[in-house]
């Protein structure tokens, strides 16, 4: 007889490493209502069915095996589920839902699995006092006892040493040691290093009071409260503008949870962890809180993992990999700017750090709290028909206005024969920031290109004819030429607009460098400073650019979007745009969403203190939906018509999506491969799956290997998860696999 989920996929306890799959074990009728995903079983394993333990990591009632030759699940362990479990289970889906080994999802959620071991530090303190180690040096000395007199004086001179110290500056061997400890000069003492981030070591002379929440924050808080204590969980979006003081609001409800006794995980995207957000938290929660990132070592990220798990910490704070801190009391999950591209994986899994956090917290019965200026669609959509809780900040906590936004038609700018970067207006308004004394801030929207060539008559850009992406201008001193900087492709600079003949065709988005020349040959009075990747890429590189731009030491602050994200800078009264357009170009269904998100958050950095302040966009196309929006800031136009647009053409959030990339450096395989993929798609006959390819990828060819593109869209997501589930097991596709990768894009939902 088949009943239903009585078979259960169970990860062996033994050495995670060892593990690459499930293995599949029958629920015996008297524990079927205590066996969910994530409880630790006793079961019978291997060759004479040693009793070793498990977690269940999914049940099912179906089995490609006989089921009759199943062995069957011994016991329940004792005890609440532990964090490896409810682990373990959210790489079973992450697994499913994003494509990949389980090997490659248990690597994911348990990223520090090898013991990295922690310091173990021997001190060397003198047990007697300096004068009298004085003495014994120059007697050492004097019985030309040089290795004893070194260390004697060494030590005099550091105070303390670590004998790793010793060894090395000192040259003192471990019989010298003893023999200074045994004749009653030194003792060694043991003690554990705690690795601490830099940033949270020490803050105390930040220590802050909490501020006064205003009347929207604190009826964001009492919101949440109130479910909190009647013991409900939800996903919340945290809607406010720019500098709306979402993170005050935050730090309320984390404060609120982790009194309770649980604990709380903060996502920041990387890029916006800089040591200024980290010292909010630390200042608020002191040694509570904890930090990981990506610059830290692995020993540094064991060590602040133990202490979560040991309940040292009961916040952390980090990208999108803090999501699988081993706490076990886990009450909240805060994901500030949950629009930010960085919470999608590149590598396998590709999993999206929203989806993932809101299973999390299911599983941990803990609530989650989105936040940003400029949510996105996905999530603007669920707080909208209700799905989410929406929390909305409509004014800055500051008390000041939003920026008064202009709008540059750079086509007019042309007609008046304008062909330098700076429209008048916006020229115009950085020489009354300069006369007043005030600072401005000048973003390049670049997504990724470093620049790209486009006709000023009628915005023709000019792309690699083997790849579908704009080609860099390179050598303009000596030979102006262009590059694709995926495949490498040069052509000579055309002289005119291949669509229209133009004259006007030049390099745009010349780079931060570029426009950094151009500031000073048009401003030379203007100091200014230059926030992108080549300039910040050393540790402390944001805080280097940032400190003294905050200081006033200069006017102008030139940067790639890494300027837009979170600083809060008082005297920046004007923001401008240069070149409003660049990330609309690329052919994705996100594009302009990630255009909106960009220039919101680019403007919102206007004007955040007293002094009032201004944003001017320069454009190509001011009439679309997108800058129509930010100019009367009414971003509800915008997410209405980026909604109705997705529903139209059926992308998400309505329909789910994925994107299947298959690459070889072989490309006829590659084809075969791409071919055999869709014939055993449409072998399933799902209902309302439309298949788009296979053809080639937009990035046709990366890195000497071809790619080949499908695109799935379907009403049901379960039909996607059964499409990853088919390839995945497909054991004919095994021959081709050997030359071939396949790789899943899931767009988040
Ligand atoms: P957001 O993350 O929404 O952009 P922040 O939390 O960074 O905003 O807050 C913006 C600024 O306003 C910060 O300098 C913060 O200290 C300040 N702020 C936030 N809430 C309040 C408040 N209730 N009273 C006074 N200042 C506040
Ligand atoms: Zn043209
Ligand atoms: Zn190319």
């Amino acid at each position: 007889m088949q009943m239903s989920g009585d078979i259960a996929e169970v990860i062996v306890n033994i050495s995670v490493d060892a593990l690459d799959r499930a293995f599949e074990y029958r629920i015996p009728d008297s524990l079927t209502s205590r066996i969910t995903e994530g409880t630790p079983v006793a079961i019978p394993f291997g060759k004479g069915d040693r009793e070793i333990t498990g977690y269940v990591v999914r049940i099912k009632d179906d089995s490609e095996w006989d089921r009759d030759r199943l062995k069957t699940i011994l016991r329940v362990e004792e005890g609440d589920i532990p964090v490896e479990g409810q682990l373990l289970s959210l790489a079973a889906w992450i697994r499913e839902h994003y494509g990949s080994t389980m090997n490659e999802a248990i690597r994911t959620v348990l990223p520090i699995r090898e013991r990295v071991k922690s310091v173990e530090e021997h001190w060397l303190n003198f047990v007697i006092s300096e004068e009298e180690a004085e003495v014994r040096a120059e007697e050492a000395e004097a019985k030309h006892h040089i290795a004893k007199a070194r260390l004697i004086r060494g030590l005099l001179q550091d105070k303390v040493l670590s004998t790793r110290v010793a060894r090395e500056r000192y040259k003192a061997t471990k019989s010298v040691i003893d023999s200074l400890v045994k004749a009653g000069v030194i003792e060694v003492v043991d003690e554990r290093i705690e690795r601490r981030p830099e940033e949270i070591s020490e803050t105390p002379e930040n220590r802050r009071e909490p501020v006064e929440l205003t009347d929207e924050q604190q009826e964001a808080v009492r919101t949440f409260l109130s479910d909190y204590e009647a013991g409900e969980t939800h996903t919340y979006l945290l809607y406010g503008v720019t500098g709306s003081g979402k993170t005050e609001v935050y730090m309320e409800m984390l404060r609120r949870v982790i009194d309770d006794g649980r604990q709380a995980i903060v996502l920041i995207p990387e890029i916006s962890l800089t040591h200024q957000t980290v010292e909010r938290f630390a200042a608020q929660f002191g040694d509570r809180v904890t930090v990981l990132h990506s610059r830290m070592s692995a020993g540094e990220r064991y060590d602040q993992f133990m202490r979560a798990k040991n309940h040292e910490v009961d916040i952390v704070v980090g990208p999108r990999s803090a999501l699988f801190v081993p706490f076990d009391r886990l009450g909240l999950i805060v994901m500030d700017e949950e629009h930010d591209g960085s919470y999608q994986s590149d590598k396998t899994p590709t999993y999206h750090a929203r989806e993932v956090a809101i299973r999390r917290a299911a599983g941990a019965g803990a609530s989650v709290v989105l936040g940003s200026a400029t949510p996105s669609v996905e999530s603007y959509r669920e707080a909208i028909e209700g799905r989410y809780r929406m929390l909305r900040l409509r004014g800055r906590a500051t008390g000041a206005s939003l920026p008064r936004v202009h709008v540059v038609d750079l086509r007019k700018e042309l007609e008046a024969k304008n062909h330098s970067i700076f429209s008048r207006l916006l020229a115009q308004k950085i020489e009354e920031r300069l006369a007043s004394g005030e600072q401005t801030m000048l973003f390049i929207n670049r997504r990724g290109y470093a620049g790209f060539v486009s006709c000023r008559s009628c915005g023709y850009v000019i792309k690699c004819p083997h790849c579908d992406v704009s080609m860099t201008e390179h050598g303009r001193r000596s030979h102006p030429h262009l590059v694709c900087h995926y495949c490498g492709h040069t052509e000579p600079m055309p002289q005119t607009c291949p669509s229209c003949g133009s004259g006007f065709i030049a390099s745009f988005g010349l780079g931060t460098e570029q426009v950094c020349e151009m500031v000073a040959a048009r401003f030379p009075t203007a100091r200014v400073l230059r926030m992108d990747a080549d300039t910040t890429k050393n540790k402390g590189g944001h805080e280097r650019v940032l400190a003294p731009f905050r200081k006033e030491q200069a006017d102008i602050l030139v940067g790639t979007q890494m300027i837009v994200k979170g600083h809060d800078l008082p005297k920046v009264t004007l923001v401008g745009a240069i070149a409003a357009d660049l990330s609309m170009f690329q052919s994705d269904y996100t594009s302009y969403e990630k255009t909106f998100a960009l220039l919101m958050q680019a403007g919102g950095r206007a004007g955040r203190a007293d002094l009032p302040g201004e944003f001017v966009i320069q454009t190509y196309q001011p009439e679309s939906y997108c800058i129509e929006a930010i100019r009367k800031n009414d971003p509800d136009a915008y997410y209405e018509q980026e909604l109705s647009y997705r529903r139209l053409t059926g992308y998400p959030p309505f329909q789910s999506m994925l994107k299947i990339l298959v690459s070889s450096e072989n490309l006829k395989m590659a084809e075969e491969l791409a071919e055999r993929v869709a014939t055993e798609i449409d072998r399933l006959a799902l209902p309302e799956v439309t298949r788009i390819g296979p053809a080639p990828d937009r990035l046709s060819f990366i890195k000497d290997r071809h790619r080949i593109a499908l695109f799935i869209k379907s009403k049901d997501p379960k039909h996607i998860d059964r499409i990853i589930k088919t390839i995945e097991n497909d054991t004919s596709l095994e021959p081709l696999m050997r030359h071939c990768f396949i790789s899943y894009g899931r767009s988040p939902q």
